[in-house]
């Protein structure tokens, strides 16, 4: 017997809809598809904010710099080369 990955209830070990809920089941070992970071991607708004971010950080570590403001530049710089490595991980790697 299988469990609805949604509610929880008990369904047929072939259903691929909880006749429950109505949400579609997946065939593939349901005891493994508990793991919410294993099949995750990455959503609209993460895309954005990592593509802005390190544009942002950039900028403003260029501004700061021009300015004469040598560590809050260099921070910022290095904040926004730190968010193009999550963009990466998250775009790239997902
Ligand atoms: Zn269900």
């Amino acid at each position: 017997m299988a469990y609805c990955k949604n509610c929880g209830k008990e369904i047929d070990d072939k259903a691929v809809i909880c006749v429950h809920c109505g949400v579609p089941q997946s065939s593939v070992h349901p005891a493994q598809s508990n793991n919410p970071d294993a099949e995750r991607k990455a959503t609209g708004a993460e895309i954005a904010a990592s593509i802005l971010i390190p544009i942002v950080g950039v900028i403003m570590g260029i501004v700061y710099l021009a300015q004469g403001k040598k560590k809050a530049g260099t921070t910022a710089l290095i904040a926004g080369i730190i968010a193009w490595l999550v963009y990466y991980v998250l775009i790239l790697g997902g």
